[in-house]
């Protein structure tokens, strides 16, 4: 497990990120166009006594998708029920999901790129007429049974844009994407997280965590916790910016928040390969990896900070990737 994966690790963990996530819109930092969108978009459907057109998020995980779908639940007024492509096994579950909803209730499905096929189709009449079709009965006496759903608002949620089918994508009317966090703003959630934990800690300290989080909240409050178990350990009561430097080394963080695998990847790209071009399937093998974990896991991270390119030969690595890879 990578300590600066966007993931959550554990059960644990996703506890402790509900006790950690802001309610409210004008609480949420960053992600600054989506919020003052989302915000008209919020009013104008409570004016109009409707429920919120579909939304689409897409980006890295960790980044708040969850945490702003809740947001929309509160600041709607409504009910929000979660779910996610993999777990929807069968169009019953979608189906009987659909049917238990009530008007204007937010129904979000985490990795819909991951839901399958069958289960789709259910989706558009669905969320193009609230409406649904079901078979009743089987064999030559079964029929299709169409039923009047609430209106709802679905928000679907994903890591691979390119990944959801066209006719899916088309039927969502508020598509946002979500980037990685500057340093400004991770300063501010570590900051905000370090009061609602009790750790005292300087600024020069917050922005070094800060620096090492890849631009994503959950990796910022999970360094945050890491440092604070070190803390507590050596009894110290105040976290200053050598005592964070000194731990997170010790988990084999980076100054800029590579580990172990991003150094791989760029070591195999600078020594095999020469700095590339190279497709990304090879490289992937030359990592006993999937091109999937590259493109969804590794790689998005290496681009934001400029360490690698994709060309159409493949990818390359930039002159500031040659600086970090030996
Ligand atoms: P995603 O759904 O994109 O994987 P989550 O919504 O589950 O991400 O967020 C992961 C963690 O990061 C949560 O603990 C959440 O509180 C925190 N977080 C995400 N975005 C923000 C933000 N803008 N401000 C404060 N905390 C945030």
């Amino acid at each position: 497990m990578r300590i600066v994966s966007g993931e959550a690790l554990s059960v644990e963990e996703l506890h402790i990120d509900r006790s950690l996530r802001p309610k409210r819109l004008e609480s949420f930092t960053g992600q600054r166009s989506i919020c003052e969108n989302l915000d008209i978009f919020i009013r104008a459907s409570i004016l109009r006594n409707e429920s919120l057109d579909h939304v689409l998020m897409s980006g890295p995980p960790g980044l708040g998708k969850t945490t702003l779908s809740q947001i929309i639940a509160l600041e709607m007024g409504t009910n929000i029920k979660i779910t996610s492509g993999p777990i929807l096994s069968k169009p019953g579950d979608l189906a009987s999901l659909l049917t238990n909803l009530q008007e204007k209730d937010i129904l979000f499905i985490d990795e819909i790129h991951r839901m399958n096929p069958s289960i789709e189709e259910i989706l558009y009449p669905a969320m193009e007429d609230f409406k649904i079709d079901i078979m009743i009965g089987e064999g030559q006496s079964a029929r299709a049974l169409r039923l009047d759903l609430p209106q709802f608002t679905l928000i679907g949620a994903t890591t691979r844009l390119g990944l959801l089918s066209p006719p899916l994508r088309e039927r969502f009317g508020i598509p946002f994407r979500f980037n990685f966090y500057n340093l400004d703003e991770l300063c501010e959630i570590i900051l905000r997280n370090s009061r609602i934990l009790g750790i005292n800690m300087d600024e020069k300290a917050t922005l070094e965590i800060a620096n090492r989080s890849r631009g994503t909240p959950r990796i910022a409050s999970r360094l945050l916790r890491r440092v604070r178990d070190f803390a507590n350990v050596s009894e110290i009561s105040s976290i200053d910016s050598s005592f964070v430097v000194e731990s997170l080394n010790r988990l084999n963080v980076d100054p800029i928040g590579l580990d172990s695998e991003d150094k791989k990847y760029l070591n195999i790209l600078r020594n095999l390969f020469g700095g590339g071009p190279v497709g990304v399937e090879t490289l992937a093998a030359s990592l006993s990896e999937t091109s999937n974990t590259l493109e969804d896991v590794i790689e998005p991270y290496l681009l934001q900070q400029g360490l690698i390119q994709k060309t159409p030969r493949g990818r390359t690595l930039t002159e500031r990737g040659f600086s970090f890879s030996n």
